[in-house]
């Protein structure tokens, strides 16, 4: 037996017990007359002691040749400790080692296994086995491992079945490209990775399922924006005789379940906004609303008054930074840099200063007017102390530039507090948007996605006008989750397939299969995905995702521990029939 108790389960109960141990030597503290050794696994570090007068001297001897990461064996009495470490679960024992043997030895590890590692990024994810050793990365995978299992009990106590959907399919157009693996046993042709599952959790539906979620790996070979990974994994689900409210409130219920296991803290109902009004108030459709900073509209208060600037934009913004106005000429200049940064492409930043006694100090005195400026205070909510920046120009620009800003004032001023959960849905996304590029309508969200039932008539006319019932729902700033109200009948996929450019061949060759579904009574359906690999980071309070997976890619896609992706022998190309003719 390698072991009868752990290295984390050991206290004064168990003193005068003899026990057997199995782990890893973290630390070896050779003394000459005393040697301990910090012995440690999964679930602890329990101290082993030698010493001269109660350690043969062969133990000894063995002892003073375990460097760190060996893996050994050790029998021994549990003993009180004479110096007790309160840190530590097994601080008030040690083991007072008779028997001991090495199980292997290790070469010196590339960098600590401790909490704080001197270990730089690329040697880490070189060495992940090693990481996973450290505290953090352990207790994040185990802390993934709770979420998920939160996750399928919730859903299974709700009476959602798991069912798993191939991994080897045909392309599903999600927006992004598709990762594809070439078929041997019929030559010139490929499959697809699925980027989510989509087709065939609506197909479990027509299959009267009913109620279907998996949590299951998605591919997009995308260009990989900071912390995105080209695999990730989702919580899919999807119900059957649903509308849209039945599915918020489903999983709505099953994030407050998360957070509450979390934190400990039940949340209310979560506030519900439409697309619209989230960009209007905060530019963005995944708007952190831990704190304020709302976007005041100035255009009324602040054009004609002779500041070109303003007079010729779509669009003046203001918010109101809290307590800001000890931020220095310097410190105003900087951010008026930040601004302009080619990322953010703002023309300038234009900033007041609300000063203690009601008046105004602001960078365009010239123009406006204490008045003036007082209108800016009340429409951006901003009071005795605080600063009101204001950028102008192009609509979408404007809002995404303020959007930034807002986003950075609050890094800087400490207000996305990582404990402090503000869930919101986001409602009524737009069913199409016009993409200048390719010269035609792309659906927001998916082309499966159903547009809001008394707007159908616009379809034809107007379709930039009509909403979809797709939601997302964001949490603290991320989007964590994005689902819809499913089209459910041929007709209106044919439609939408018409209006977002494919032929009616087109349309049959792809999803040929889906259509024909949907014409032996598929009931109405709608779902809904998470990524799990964020929503776990936010849970546990960080933002990096690769933190929460045992063997991520790095930023260019590249599993550097096993060197992939990698090239392949000439054969086993030849057999891939990868020089067949392609589609035009
Ligand atoms: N398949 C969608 C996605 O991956 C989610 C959904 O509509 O359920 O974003």
């Amino acid at each position: 037996m390698y072991r009868t108790h752990n290295c984390g389960e050991l206290n004064s109960a168990h003193i005068g017990k003899t026990v057997t141990l199995s782990g890893w030597v973290q630390k070896n503290r050779d003394k000459g007359s005393v040697i301990w050794i910090d012995l440690r696994d999964r679930y602890g570090i329990t101290q082993l002691i030698f010493d001269e007068a109660r350690t043969s001297e062969t133990l000894m001897a063995l002892a003073k040749t375990f460097g760190r990461e060996f893996v050994i064996q050790a029998t021994g009495k549990v003993i009180e400790r004479s110096s007790k470490n309160p840190y530590l679960s097994t601080g008030d024992i040690e083991l007072l080692v008779t028997d001991m043997r090495c199980l292997n030895s290790s070469k010196t590890p590339p960098f600590t296994i401790e909490d704080e590692t001197d270990g730089g990024d690329t040697l880490r994810m070189q060495y992940r086995y090693l990481d996973i050793r450290r505290n953090p990365i352990k207790s994040n995978l185990i802390f993934r491992h709770r979420i998920a299992q939160l996750v399928r009990n919730y859903l299974s106590e709700q009476n959602f079945i798991e069912v798993e959907t191939p991994v080897l399919i045909k392309s599903t157009p999600e927006g992004a490209r598709d990762f594809v693996v070439p078929s041997r046993m019929n030559p010139g042709q490929f499959y697809a990775l699925p980027q989510s599952p989509q087709t065939f959790k609506q197909l479990l539906m027509v299959g009267g399922m009913d109620r279907y979620f998996q949590i299951v790996k998605c591919f997009r070979d995308e260009d990989l924006r900071a912390d995105r990974q080209p695999e990730f994994t989702q919580i899919d689900c999807e119900m059957a005789f649903v509308e849209q409210d039945d599915i918020l409130e489903t999983f709505e219920g099953l994030t407050r379940h998360l957070i509450a296991s979390v934190t400990g803290n039940q949340l209310g109902a979560f506030p519900r906004m439409t697309y619209h009004e989230a960009m209007r108030r905060f530019g963005n459709d995944k708007p952190d609303i831990r704190f304020g900073m709302e976007f005041g509209e100035l255009n009324e208060v602040s054009k004609h008054k002779d500041f070109q600037v303003f007079n010729s934009s779509e669009l003046v913004i203001g918010i109101a930074v809290p307590k800001a106005n000890d931020l220095t000429r310097k410190d105003l200049d900087q951010l008026t840099d930040w601004v302009k940064r080619p990322q953010i492409g703002a023309s300038g930043l234009v900033y007041v200063r609300c000063l203690e006694g009601g008046s105004f100090k602001s960078s365009v005195d010239k123009f406006f007017d204490q008045e003036d400026l007082k209108n800016w205070a009340k429409i951006t909510g901003a009071s005795e102390g605080d600063i009101i920046f204001v950028l102008s120009g192009n609509t979408d620009k404007v809002r995404t530039q303020m959007s930034a800003l807002r986003m950075e004032m609050a890094e800087r001023l400490g207000l996305r507090d990582p404990k402090v959960f503000a869930p919101l849905w986001v409602i009524d996304f737009p069913l199409l948007e016009w993409d200048e590029e390719s010269n035609r309508y792309h659906a927001m969200h998916h082309p499966f996605t159903a547009p809001k039932p008394e707007q159908m008539n616009l379809l034809q006319s107007n379709p930039s006008e009509v909403n979809a019932n797709a939601y997302d729902l964001v949490l603290n700033g991320n989007e964590i989750g994005g689902g819809s109200i499913r089209i459910h009948d041929k007709a209106t996929q044919s439609q939408m397939f018409d209006l977002l450019g494919f032929t009616p061949e087109e349309a049959k060759s792809q999803f040929g299969f889906l259509m024909n579904a949907f014409e032996f009574g598929a009931p109405p359906h709608g779902g809904i995905a998470f990524g799990l690999d964020r929503l776990v980071a936010i849970l546990g309070g960080q933002e990096t995702i690769r933190e929460f997976i045992a063997f991520p890619k790095n930023n260019t896609g590249r599993d550097i521990m096993i060197d992939a992706p990698s090239v392949i022998h000439k054969a086993q190309l030849d057999e891939l029939y990868l020089d067949l003719q392609p589609l035009e």
